[in-house]
């Protein structure tokens, strides 16, 4: 029985006079990895928003691993375990890149942040840090700094810096926008990596990375959900492709 970890129902976010967002409801099983995806303007990020908390929904209810969060302060979401991957503006461009993820390591702890640290701990953590800087394919770079690395780099680096979270539910914003294809594989394989894990939503607008990695897809157009479904089935649908042709 698949076991559904974040529930939405009705769903809306009203602009002055201009819903965004309309009555959308979805449903992401655990362990799965689901796409949000649409033309332009369909919702994908006010959407987002309400989910993670950043916006506070018009109407509609959230419902995350058994907990209602509609209302709920968006720190207190990511601590009960949704964390949304960081803006690159949230990592430290003048410390390596070692530094960046430890923070986040000990932000996970609980700690604040400090420096010194015993020999040992101090060990652990970079070991960690370089475990999980290797999974986003930025081994033997933890001495770099941030501030050096390529725009599609500082995106791996800040999905390394969400997953020292350890998050229940990942949601990545375009995690492959602004990459190079080399940059785009390591972090598609540390995704199907995760499946089972962990819970993946993303809002992705390269196609084919959607194709690979989606168990299942939410279709949102003009604010409403379109289809859903797996890519074969939403990518056959004629109703979105009209969506996408009419972009
Ligand atoms: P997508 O991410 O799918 O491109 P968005 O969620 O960003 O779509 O936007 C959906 C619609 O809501 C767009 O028409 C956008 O202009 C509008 N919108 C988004 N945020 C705001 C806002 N803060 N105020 C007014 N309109 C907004």
């Amino acid at each position: 029985m698949t076991e559904t970890i974040l529930q939405a129902r009705n769903l809306s976010k009203q602009f002055g006079g201009f819903k965004a967002v309309n009555g959308v409801s979805l449903d992401v099983a655990r362990g799965t990895v689901q796409a949000l995806i649409g033309p332009n303007g369909a919702g994908k990020t006010t959407t987002f928003n309400l989910l993670t908390r950043f916006l506070d929904a018009t109407s509609g209810t959230i419902r995350f691993d058994g907990k209602d969060i509609t209302r709920r302060h968006p720190a207190d979401v990511a601590m009960d375990g949704m964390v949304r991957s960081f803006q690159i503006s949230a990592t430290f461009p003048h410390l390596t890149l070692i530094e960046n993820v430890r923070i986040a390591l000990q932000r996970r702890e609980g700690g604040t942040f400090r420096f010194w640290r015993p020999i040992t701990r101090s060990e652990t953590l970079n070991d960690k840090a370089e475990k999980l800087l290797a999974d986003v394919g930025l081994a033997d770079r933890g001495g770099r700094l941030a501030s050096s690395l390529s725009y599609g780099r500082k995106r791996a680096l800040e999905i390394a810096t969400t997953l020292a979270l350890r998050p229940k539910l990942l949601l990545l914003d375009e995690p492959t926008s602004g990459m190079g294809i080399e940059d785009i594989a390591p972090i598609t394989a540390l995704i199907n990596r995760l499946r089972g894990s962990m819970t993946v939503l993303m809002v992705e607008h390269n196609l084919s990375v959607v194709a690979e990695l989606s168990d299942r897809i939410t279709v949102l157009a003009r604010g409403e959900v379109l289809a859903e479904g797996t890519y074969a089935e939403v990518s056959t649908n004629p109703d979105v492709t009209r969506a996408y042709m009419g972009e």
